[in-house]
């Protein structure tokens, strides 16, 4: 049987243990597992309490069911699911259960989402703002991440397709009716007009679309400085602050590496150059890995220096500001007349952390320019109406040389499109894709 037919199942809610988990199924099989773990099959679409038990009949857990028969479906498949106790042991006997069912095997990491694809239930700039809802952080992330979900750049895209189709039919019906191949110039003149007008359609869309692609990626900003200035001390009172909402990349325990802030609903990553040090565990590395390749590429330095010393400095490209640590030893700081903005911080008592933390936010604001009409998201949907744009543009410049080359072009221009909306494509690229998404969706 191809794993595709195969039904899946997986959990889909956070990790245990948790007051209530929720384990998903979609398949052909998915009725028989909800008739065989209850005992009967529940009422299309409503909540249903019911025992569940195990194929000796020993019980599982009191639980809520739902199924939902496809097409109608999120998968558009028979889907049910099991809102059971969080805890591990109910999980652990919930999969056993559940796996002892011929043709039912365990999701890959955003099966349910390609399936949900595959069937038509969603596009992939659909499927991609599903997945940047459930990895947003922060409140802007997720007004970007549900623009995408709602389908407004797959609505775009698919008129643009649409349009293309309709120029590029206007040229091919000339060049069947004309024996020379000359296309009469009537319809050559609307059918131009058409392609301009969607070509600067869609590099408007494309311009200014910065703001929304790093705004899914959040702004870095790299602690930088001597040794003992209070690197460690700095990002870790930021992480105790309230605005912290995630520190992955813990180093030892003790140690955080990265932590993610919450400023203004802008998500800000904040690293530890000095943290970032050889490990040989494999888990940590990945951290140190990722941190490293993230700090390089900072967008903002906080450059540390005893607040004794006289002089203190970075050079490079990066905007780099200079914070003094450890105002409480010295009482008269020496004056520095910079072109940079100056902090007076005491890491180690907090002074100072809030006017730090507000010319960050203004940063931040500045950065990401608010833009809440971001269409674009990802690099991928770029480049593909980058490379749409561009064959648009050919397709003008070559009309003259001849009427099937400009045909060519605006075939391809479509091929784009279609590859956006996921109509298009070879499986490895859809491969690559789901893979990113979590297990359980
Ligand atoms: P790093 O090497 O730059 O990461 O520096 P650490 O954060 O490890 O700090 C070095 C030492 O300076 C530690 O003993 C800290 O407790 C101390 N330290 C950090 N910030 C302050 C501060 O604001 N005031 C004082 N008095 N000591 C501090
Ligand atoms: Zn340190």
């Amino acid at each position: 049987m191809h794993p595709r037919d195969q039904t899946i199942f997986a959990l889909s809610s956070g990790r245990p243990p948790s007051a209530i988990a929720i384990v998903r199924l979609s398949g052909p099989m998915a009725e028989s597992v909800i008739a065989g773990l209850t005992g009967k099959t529940p009422a299309p679409r409503m909540a249903t309490r019911a025992l569940l038990q195990d194929s000796n009949h020993q019980p599982i857990d009191d639980a809520v069911v739902l199924w939902f028969p496809g097409p109608a479906s999120a998968t558009g498949e028979d889907v049910a699911e099991f809102h059971v106790h969080g805890g591990r042991a109910v999980l652990s006997a919930m999969f056993d259960a559940i796996a002892k069912f011929e043709n039912v095997r365990p999701a890959e990491p955003g099966e349910f989402t390609r399936r949900a694809f595959e069937n038509g239930k969603l596009d992939l700039t659909e499927a991609e703002g599903l997945d940047d809802l459930i990895h947003a952080d922060t409140d802007r992330q997720r007004r970007q991440a549900l623009r995408q979900l709602k389908g407004l750049l797959g609505d775009r895209a698919r008129d643009w397709r649409e349009r293309i189709i309709a120029a590029s039919a206007l040229i091919e019906a000339g060049i069947d009716f004309s024996d020379e191949g000359d296309v009469p110039a009537e319809l050559i003149a609307p059918a131009l007009e058409r392609i301009r007008a969607l070509h600067d359609e869609i590099k408007q869309v494309l311009a200014g679309q910065g703001q929304s692609e790093r705004l899914r990626d959040g702004l870095v900003v790299a602690i930088a400085g001597p040794p003992n200035v209070g690197k460690s001390t700095l990002i870790n009172q930021l992480a105790k602050r309230e605005v912290a909402i995630v520190s992955p990349h813990a180093g030892t325990t003790r140690d955080v590496i990265e932590v993610q802030l919450d400023l203004d609903g802008y998500p800000v990553t904040v690293i530890d150059t000095a943290g970032i040090r050889e490990t040989s565990d494999p888990v940590e590395q990945e951290g140190v890995r990722r941190a490293r390749a993230r700090a390089a590429e900072a967008d903002l330095v906080l450059w540390l220096a005893d607040n004794g010393d006289a002089k203190a400095g970075h050079g490079g490209p990066t905007p780099t500001w200079l914070v003094r640590n450890k105002i409480d030893l010295v009482r008269t700081p020496p004056g520095e007349g910079g072109r940079h903005p100056e902090f007076r911080i005491s890491a180690a008592r907090g002074d100072g952390l809030s006017e730090l933390i507000a010319a960050l936010v203004g940063f931040a604001h500045d950065y990401f320019a608010t833009s809440e009409s971001g269409l674009i998201s990802r690099t991928r949907q770029r480049g593909l109406l980058e490379e749409t744009i561009g064959s648009l543009q050919r397709s003008i410049d070559v009309v003259e040389q001849g009427e099937e080359l400009a045909a060519e072009e605006l075939r391809r221009a479509a091929t784009s499109l279609g590859r956006l909306l996921g109509r298009v494509d070879v499986e490895d690229i859809l491969d690559v894709i789901f893979r990113e998404f979590c297990v359980g969706k």
